[in-house]
């Protein structure tokens, strides 16, 4: 699969946000530069060699900018991941306002793969992890769906 467009972005690639630390001269070469289509690199992660298919993943939807695919330890009867093809986001708080729309192309992802598969009517949730209070564990931004029974509340534990 060609990704010859996937590409790292963080907030620090914006220059107009100089108010943030110098980027060292590592992070600013990954920043600007393709990711290989082949081997880890310092900005690939798990998702990225999925992606790839260079390791097996239980692919179940892909668009020409989302990859929608199982997750290894659901939590939910449906637990689906939906990444962004061509860019990898690290975590939401890296999103750029003019990734706005690819957002949106991971929230319409996971409706039309729920209503597809039959359970929109009965409902799902979402989720976007975010760093370490959220439990984030692959720094590849991914929307979580989660389905297939009622799925109890969400939160702080214990609540
Ligand atoms: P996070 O905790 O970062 O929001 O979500 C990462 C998710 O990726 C977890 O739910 C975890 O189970 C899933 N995951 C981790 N490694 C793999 C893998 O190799 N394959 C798949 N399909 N999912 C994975």
């Amino acid at each position: 699969m060609a990704l010859a467009g996937f590409v790292c972005s963080t907030r620090h690639r914006d220059s107009r946000r100089s108010h943030k630390a110098p980027m060292s001269p590592a992070r600013h070469y990954a920043s600007t530069h393709p990711i290989p289509d082949r081997a880890m690199t310092q900005n690939d992660t798990l998702f990225g060699k999925i992606l790839r298919r260079e390791i097996p993943a239980t692919i179940v939807y892909e668009d020409d900018e989302v990859l929608g695919f199982k997750d290894i330890a659901p939590q939910a009867p449906v637990h689906v991941l939906f990444i962004p093809k061509h860019v990898l986001i690290p975590t939401m708080d890296d999103l750029l306002p003019e990734q706005a729309a690819l957002v949106g192309k991971l929230v319409l992802a996971a409706a039309e793969y729920a209503r597809r598969e039959g359970f929109a009517q009965e409902g799902y949730r979402v989720v976007i992890n975010c760093r370490e209070h959220a439990g984030q564990t692959v720094f590849h931004l991914h929307l979580h769906l989660l389905a297939g029974a009622p799925l109890g509340h969400f939160g702080v534990p214990g609540r």
